[in-house]
């Protein structure tokens, strides 16, 4: 029985997380083929929306052929005499939660890049109209943020509208995050944190300073205090930045303290500035990923728009899954694109100095933010599709990492043995984290040391080699 009666599917929070592959979906909404797609939140005065309204322009679920994928826009106008407008992020922000909340509808990413799902069995139970989504987001929201008095939702899917709306809502998110900028994060007594995507990624905690904006690139400082005021109980939390322990890395003892509460013990510190040691954690929405390159000894950066191979040869997905899911992973970190327009962006590994590839779609977002010598010295998919293009390009452009190369010779162009026996029980090393997968049951091994036999270590090219032989 559903929550609501009206509504033909359940909505509670055992839906979170929920994910509806291609083969069970009736209908995709916006997504990584839909180049138009936005959800926007805006304060409105109580006499321009009518409460309870729900809109929708262009074709509704009904007429849409199971299996399609359509452009998607999603408005959403609330009024209250306590609303500002500094809290359209936050109300944005929950768009992503409580869509969650329906049975059978999935709700990835945010602001530009939403990703939505309607599952075959939800559709066959009735849910075949926009107009019962936009009632459910309006009952929860009412009743989760009570300062929220009147609320109108429209959901667009005419192509040509989205796209004229499309560009206003990134002129406000623009404005929005300028709002931001400035404040440094040494001038604050708190930071805030997140736990909104612990329904995907159940130890990820973000931890949202004046300049390390959030993952997805949604919640400012500004939102994060906001939130935290509206609704103290809500996902997103206040942080006593304590004590300073390392200007450089951005490690901070009530960072530390509220990181290790909120994701149950598993991560125990927190370094805000780099991608290695103790690394931020990714949940799955960052807005993109920065990667080590060894053979460059720099940073790749790729953003979940970008559909070809990365320099590297590997795609967004795959890097994306490489530090996912609230794990700290050395050389693999989930950023949003503001963070990369901070003073702070990756400082502790150089910051600037050390990036060296992106997609020419980010360099154009973010190029007024870097410093100007090394604009022209950082390479894009225009000048670089392989390691080798970048090496050739970083030497003729004389990239600051260049310059280090001469004092470290580049380890990944070390001859590797293609097989190696150690001597038996051989300490081999220890892992903070070894999951196993066995009958059933995972177990995780936390702090593991691991003796072995025999350790074989084989290249991967060889690997490959042999791999196609078999073909
Ligand atoms: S990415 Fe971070 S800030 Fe954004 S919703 Fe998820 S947990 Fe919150």
């Amino acid at each position: 029985m559903s929550m609501f009666e009206d509504i033909p599917v359940d909505v509670g929070v055992i839906y979170e997380g929920e994910r509806i592959r291609r083969k069970d979906m009736q209908v995709e909404l916006g997504g990584p083929d839909k180049e138009h797609k936005f959800e926007l939140a805006r304060v409105r005065k109580p006499e321009e929306i009518e409460d309870g309204k729900v809109v929708v322009i262009g074709p509704d679920i009904k007429d849409m052929a199971e299996g399609s994928s359509h452009p998607l826009g999603i408005l959403i106008e609330v009024a209250g005499e306590k609303l500002e407008p500094e809290l359209e992020g936050v109300v944005e922000r929950r768009i992503h939660e409580y869509s969650n909340f329906i049975e059978g509808f999935m709700h990835l990413n945010q602001r530009y890049d939403i990703w939505l799902r309607l599952g075959k069995k939800s559709f066959a139970k009735g849910l075949n109209s926009f107009e019962y989504i936009g009632k459910v987001l309006q009952r929860l929201f009412k009743s989760e943020l009570p300062i929220i008095e009147k609320m109108q939702v429209t959901f667009i899917t005419d192509p040509a509208k989205i796209k004229e709306q499309w560009k206003e809502a990134l002129a406000i998110y623009e404005a929005r995050d300028a709002r931001a900028r400035g404040l440094k994060d040494e001038e604050v007594d708190k930071f805030y944190g997140c736990t909104l995507c612990q329904s995907f990624a159940p130890t990820h905690v973000c931890v949202i300073t004046p300049q390390r904006y959030s993952n997805c690139g949604s919640i400012s400082w500004f939102d994060g205090r906001a939130s935290a005021r509206i609704d103290p109980k809500g996902p997103v939390f206040e942080i006593d930045k304590g004590e300073l322990v390392d200007a450089e890395k951005g490690e901070y003892s009530g960072v530390n303290a509220v990181v290790k509460q909120k994701s149950l013990g598993e991560v125990t510190k927190v370094w805000l500035y780099t991608a290695f040691g103790y690394p931020h954690t990714s949940c799955g929405c960052f807005e993109g990923a920065a990667f080590y390159i060894p053979e460059a000894d720099g940073f790749g950066i790729v953003d979940r728009g970008y559909k070809e191979a990365t320099v590297n040869g590997l795609p967004f997905s795959t890097l994306a899954d490489s530090t996912a899911g609230g794990r700290q992973v050395d050389g693999f970190h989930g950023i949003s694109i503001e963070y990369m327009r901070s003073p702070k962006f990756l400082k502790t590994d150089g910051g600037w100095n050390r990036v060296v590839w992106m997609p020419a779609s980010v360099k154009e977002r973010v190029a007024a933010f870097m410093p100007k010598e090394l604009v022209d010295k950082v390479a894009t998919e225009n000048e670089a599709r392989t390691i080798d293009d970048l090496k050739a390009f970083l030497k003729e452009r004389n990239h600051p990492i260049v310059g280090t190369w001469k004092e470290k010779p580049v380890v990944a162009e070390e001859a590797v043995p293609t097989e190696a026996e150690t001597p038996s029980e051989t300490f081999v090393g220890t892992v903070p984290t070894l999951p196993i997968t066995t009958g059933g049951y995972k177990i995780i091994l936390k702090d593991a040391k691991i003796y072995a036999k025999k350790v074989i270590i084989r290249s991967m090219k060889d690997e490959k080699i042999e791999e196609k032989g078999k073909q």
